[in-house]
């Protein structure tokens, strides 16, 4: 199964990938994207969500 990762070195937390999936993604208490437990890598389009992050942190490695 492909496994998704959010850099957070680069993520500016500005919230695009929670509102494309809320199974995958969510903002952590200090504003960075994290991977949810409850993330399939099949429940969105991530491709589409990684394409649509403005600094590329999002990967997914298969
Ligand atoms: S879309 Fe990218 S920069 Fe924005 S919160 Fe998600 S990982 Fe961070």
């Amino acid at each position: 199964m492909a496994k998704v990762k959010v850099d957070k070195g680069l993520c500016i937390g500005c919230g695009t990938c929670v509102s494309m999936c809320e199974d995958c993604f969510e903002l952590s208490d200090d504003m960075k994207s994290q991977v949810k437990g409850t993330c399939t890598a099949d429940c969105c389009n991530l491709k589409e969500v990684l394409e649509a992050c403005p600094v590329a942190a999002i990967t997914l490695d298969n």
